[in-house]
């Protein structure tokens, strides 16, 4: 190595490209329509407080070329955002989008009784048309209330707004924390060093904070007290590293399902254990992309990961050094029968959006 000058090579400057020569199946459509059941179409996450999708037309292009029957935006907020989110897509294009609102948590920082607020805050966006909740990470991680302690998702103060969700007949799409090694220590040995150096706000191994098993313990045991309220635990669940934790989950919360957002990076380098994951409980496993603003390209890579038996191919074929670490990823080669489950009828029963 030192001959050749390359003992000095930095990490961030290696860009292997794999010698394996391996089939590639393209797939441009998938073998039925879909619903993506998590995406991001709103303000609130573009840097420059644009809409993630810009032109609604082009979207609806996107969807058509690819048997994307309807997307659920996770991106309603409340007050006007929800109600222009709504008329953006919602009402402009009945059918094709379903727009989850936020609760507004700084209701617990306030005087006043946090818990009747944000049941009326259920009732608000739930009278102005939201077809469901979208509760974020920042439960348990950032949210304070008026004392300045950390409120967890199974904070009493909740509990009643989650409730009358269920009881209102809608569901809540639940992301809690985030990569396992987000909460490991930032070192040598954490296999995401190189994305949580780009991104140091994304690491939560302070002591300060709760731990991954202490968020996924909370998130369950809110799930549990709102036994008729559907929820749907993002990014496979928020575990896809530890699928053994998502079956024991799944197991133990019957109105417990998954996304599988985002996700297709830690799915892929344990295809069978995921695969099996899926067809276990595929009365219970959503479609969702979570990539956004999201192109043809995107979904059709998605349909490859889940439809054919592809080996070894980058996750994010789209960037030079693979985004959440250094590795490749191989399909999932479902069986062809619970494609209808996973690709819509479950979407469609567990957020009562109409069957393609
Ligand atoms: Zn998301």
């Amino acid at each position: 190595m030192t001959d050749s000058g390359l003992g000095d090579l930095l990490l961030e400057d290696f860009r292997p490209r794999s010698s394996a020569r391996v089939d590639v199946t393209l797939l441009d459509r998938p073998a039925l329509p879909v619903i993506d059941a998590h995406n991001h179409l709103g303000r609130w996450l573009s840097g420059d407080g644009g809409w993630m999708a810009p032109d609604v037309g082009q979207l609806l292009a996107t969807m058509d070329a690819c048997d994307v029957t309807s997307i659920v935006n996770l991106d309603g907020r409340w007050g006007t955002e929800l109600a222009e989110n709504l008329e953006r897509y919602d009402l402009a294009h009945p059918g094709r989008f379903h727009t989850f609102a936020h609760l507004d948590w700084r209701v617990l920082s306030k005087d006043g009784d946090a818990s009747a607020a944000l049941v009326a805050q259920v009732e608000a966006a739930a009278d102005h048309g939201a077809k469901g909740f979208k509760v974020w990470k920042d439960l348990g991680l950032t949210v304070r209330d008026g004392q300045g302690s950390l409120v967890m998702p199974d904070d009493p103060r909740l509990h009643d707004a989650l409730v009358r969700v269920g009881q209102l007949g809608l569901p809540v799409l639940i992301h809690t924390a985030d990569p396992l090694a987000f909460f490991q220590p930032l070192d040598e040995h954490n296999e995401r060093i190189e994305e949580l150096a780009k991104h140091p706000d994304w690491w939560f191994g302070d002591p300060g904070l709760p731990g991954f098993d202490e968020l996924l313990g909370s998130m369950a045991s809110l799930i549990e007290s709102c036994p008729g309220t559907q929820f749907v635990g993002a990014h496979v669940g928020g575990a896809a590293e530890d699928l053994g934790l998502v079956a024991r989950l799944l197991d133990r919360l019957p109105n417990l399902s998954v996304d599988l957002g985002g996700r297709m990076a830690e799915l892929g380098r344990q295809p069978r254990a995921a695969a099996k994951l899926i067809m276990q409980y595929s009365d219970r496993v959503l479609f969702g992309t979570d990539a956004f603003p999201i192109g043809p390209e995107d979904y059709r890579h998605w349909y490859r990961f889940l439809e054919t038996d592809d080996e070894c191919f980058d996750y994010a074929p789209e960037a030079e050094i693979p985004p959440q670490g250094r590795w490749q990823v191989s399909a999932l080669d479902l069986p062809a029968e619970i494609l209808p489950k996973l690709y819509s009828g479950n979407a469609s029963r567990l957020l009562n959006i109409p069957t393609p």
